[in-house]
């Protein structure tokens, strides 16, 4: 728009030449600047070539009359808010109304007062000078916000009106700043740890009138987080009541994501990236808390590379830097294996190595319920070291000694764990490479010992050490057996014939009951092959399948595949499984489980009632053999609590239509009630004791009854075929 230093530029448009000449006279009179017009098109011509602060505008005239000029001028962008006022007719309301609908700012009625209309011209333009200036001020401040990125609002209590600036728009969206005009929309949007203190301010702003200032991070409807930094202040009428709340949020997002990052910095290992020992020592301050509440136990290894510095001499910094990092990367890749976090609770050890020094790392390791736990982690980081790193076309190798220390026997602060790791470093690098020590001698000895079983054992699965022993199962009615379990024996060459208990967990906890299981189902297959090619009448066995196992990828297909190979029908081979292995992670165990029916195998729930019994869950996984645990079975004669259990086990079985199997059945007794209460398939040593297999291959043999069915009614006297 154009100032005029005079007072203004008009455009003055009237098709009667007597009107033009006296409004014009008395306009210039008055100071104004005045172009005529004696036509719609003229005006419309004139506006476009020229500026003017102020029109006036007759209504009737010949061609386009005053109401469609007003209107196309409206539609320009610079005519959007020029002063128009109109010139009327006397009285004349329909053409009044009409001038406004069109977009006049005024009118002015004809026969037209001179004096007025200076007046009112002067008025007219004093008006849209005002509008122009708050106009140019809200663009200023607009651009301000924008610049700043704060965004401005008010909050009507009244009416819960939400009213904000464009910036705020901006930041937030429109949609969500709509869908957070319900408080709980809005905090459930709000960042789980500002939560609090953003509901408590805005309370204390709402019930007192308390000023706030906070800063909280939202999520944005596509996810992102914005963090902001927000002040309102609550404004009161006259009698103290609060009416509005006034506010201004900035987006610091940016602001934020900086001192993040040099937290990081200050928190960790500018080359490689792991804690430093400042974090480490944090981290494990609140870990220990932890750890004193729930009674669980921790530990903390002190890894140290041996002959570091000559290495680093050898090589040259740089490479020596690289050789770090590669360092840790294994490091910590080793702590965060997959089996570790699969255990329950999972041992965590993940995020917790530290680089605290030049070449010494420590971890930490959370729920450690074992000496040889840590002890296993030792080893595996010890490993993860020796692997020979390649640079440049060089082989290098390292190898690390490693101290332990164990909370809270070793010591109660992050200082004395840290301090006897260190000194158990010390004892190991003295006891050669590539060597773990506790601070703790007793665990040094029993960790050993340990480790020399699990050695053996490694050595025993490979080398034909493993033993399979078969027990039948028998339907009591009819004295048949009508399937077995394989066990597995240790022939250990020193210590004799071991039970499973004394090497299984053993197994479980190094990892080794992987290749364990697979060779239990391939000796069982083939027992089965050989059974039948020898002409036997074949039965179908059951394996024990350990979590592990069952965790591995494909374990369906793998099963498959060595049956398939040895030459057996999946159907000959169940599978028994335990309910806390089941419960571990449901929706992927039943597509394992569907997978392993559909191949053909049966599928047992092994010790049942011993985990979770939640009757329930049993519905949704495709189990066809229910195992009762010999803990119930044992007291079923008793007639006390367990009793009732096993009945309404095999009750539940049977409605879902399970096979019922009581194992540990040991006396008649028991048989009999069991056998009463609908649970005819029993197994235990009342029938048979597990059996080497050329003993089994006799059972089987005979083809025959194991086992009197009339024993059962007390009619016999208790001879068995197989003691
Ligand atoms: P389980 O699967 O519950 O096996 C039944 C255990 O009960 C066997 O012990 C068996 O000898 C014993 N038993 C059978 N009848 C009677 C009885 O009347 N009285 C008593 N007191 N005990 C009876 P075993 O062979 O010592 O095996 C113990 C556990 O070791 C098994 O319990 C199973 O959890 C595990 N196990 C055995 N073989 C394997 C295997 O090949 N793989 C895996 N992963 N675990 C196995
Ligand atoms: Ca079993
Ligand atoms: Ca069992």
């Amino acid at each position: 728009m154009n100032s005029h230093p005079e007072g203004g530029r008009l455009l003055l448009v009237d098709d009667d030449l007597m009107i033009r000449m006296l409004a014009a006279e008395s306009l210039r009179h008055a100071g104004f600047d005045v172009r005529e017009a004696d036509c719609g098109e003229e005006a419309l011509r004139l506006f476009n070539e020229e500026d003017f602060d102020l029109m006036l505008l007759d209504v009737m005239m010949p061609g386009i009359d005053g109401y469609q000029v007003c209107e196309q001028i409206r539609q320009h962008a610079k005519g959007a808010w020029l002063p128009i006022l109109m010139l009327t007719g006397l009285n004349d309301t329909d053409s009044i109304e009409r001038a406004y609908a069109c977009g006049a700012t005024d009118f002015v009625t004809k026969p037209i007062n001179w004096l007025l209309l200076t007046h009112r011209v002067r008025y007219g333009l004093r008006s849209s000078r005002a509008v122009e200036g708050v106009t140019r001020s809200q663009r200023s401040l607009a651009q301000a916000q924008r610049l700043a990125r704060i965004g401005s609002w008010e909050w009507s209590v009244r009416d819960s009106r939400f009213t904000c600036s464009d910036e705020l728009q901006r930041m937030f969206g429109g949609a969500l700043l709509a869908a957070c005009r319900s408080p709980a929309v809005f905090l459930g949007r709000v960042q789980a740890n500002d939560r609090a203190a953003v509901e408590t301010a805005r309370r204390a702003l709402l019930d007192e009138g308390t000023p706030y200032q906070v800063t909280y991070g939202m999520q944005r409807l596509d996810g992102s987080v914005i963090e902001v930094f927000e002040e309102a202040v609550a404004v009161a009428d006259a009698s103290g009541r609060i009416v509005k709340i006034e506010g201004f949020t900035q987006d610091i997002t940016e602001r934020v994501e900086a001192q993040r990052r040099i937290q990081h910095l200050a928190l960790h290992d500018a080359l490689t990236g792991l804690a430093n020992r400042q974090f480490f020592s944090e981290m494990v301050s609140v870990e220990l808390q932890r750890a004193r509440r729930t009674g669980s136990t921790c530990a903390i290894l002190h890894l140290d590379i041996d002959h570091f510095k000559s290495v680093n001499d050898a090589l040259g910094d740089a490479t020596g830097d690289r050789l770090l990092c590669a360092l840790a990367e294994r490091l910590h890749a080793s702590v965060r294996a997959a089996d570790l976090l699969a255990l329950s609770p999972p041992m965590r050890a993940a995020e917790m190595v530290a680089r605290i020094d030049g070449d010494a790392f420590t971890v930490l390791v959370l729920e450690v319920r074992l000496a040889s736990h840590a002890a296993m982690i030792a080893d595996r980081l010890l490993h993860s070291v020796a692997l020979p790193f390649l640079f440049d076309g060089r082989e290098i190798v390292l190898t690390a000694s490693i101290g332990i220390s164990v909370f809270p026997r070793d010591g109660e602060t992050v200082e004395a764990l840290w301090r006897h790791a260190e000194q158990a470093m010390y004892a190991a690098k003295a006891a050669g490479p590539s060597t773990y020590r506790f601070f703790d001698e007793d665990m040094n000895t029993a960790a050993s010992a340990k480790l020399q079983l699990e050695s053996e054992l490694r050595r025993g699965i490979s080398s034909g050490e493993l033993r399979l022993h078969f027990q039948p199962k028998i339907d009591t009615r009819s004295g048949r057996m009508i399937g077995a379990e394989a066990l597995v024996r240790w022939q250990h060459p020193q210590r004799g014939l071991l039970a499973p208990g004394q090497f299984i967990p053993l197994a479980e906890e190094s990892g080794l009951i992987v290749g364990l299981g697979e060779w239990v189902a391939r000796a069982t297959a083939e027992q089965l092959r050989a059974w039948a090619d020898a002409g036997l009448q074949p039965v179908r066995v059951s394996i024990n399948l350990a979590s592990p196992s069952f965790q591995q990828d494909d374990i369906a297909g793998k099963l498959y595949a060595m049956v398939k190979g040895v030459g057996i029908r999946p159907e000959q081979i169940v599978v028994e499984l335990t309910e806390s292995l089941l419960m571990a992670n449901a929706e992927r165990t039943i597509a394992v489980l569907c997978a392993l029916r559909d191949k053909g195998f049966g599928l047992s729930l092994d010790d049942f009632g011993t985990g979770y019994s939640s009757l329930g869950y049993l519905k949704r996984f495709p189990i066809d053999e229910l195992k009762i645990d010999r803990s119930f079975v044992t007291d079923v004669t008793n007639g006390g609590k367990d009793a009732a259990i096993a009945m309404s086990i095999i009750e539940l079985g049977n409605q879902f239509g399970m096979r019922v199997v009581a194992e540990g059945v040991e006396t008649r007794e028991q048989a009999a009630f069991l056998l009463r209460h609908r649970c005819p398939i029993q197994q235990g040593f009342l029938f048979s004791r597990p059996l080497p297999a050329k003993e089994f291959a006799a059972l089987l043999a005979q083809n025959d009854r194991l086992f009197e069915p009339d024993l059962l009614s007390g009619t016999a006297n208790g001879l068995l075929l197989h003691p």
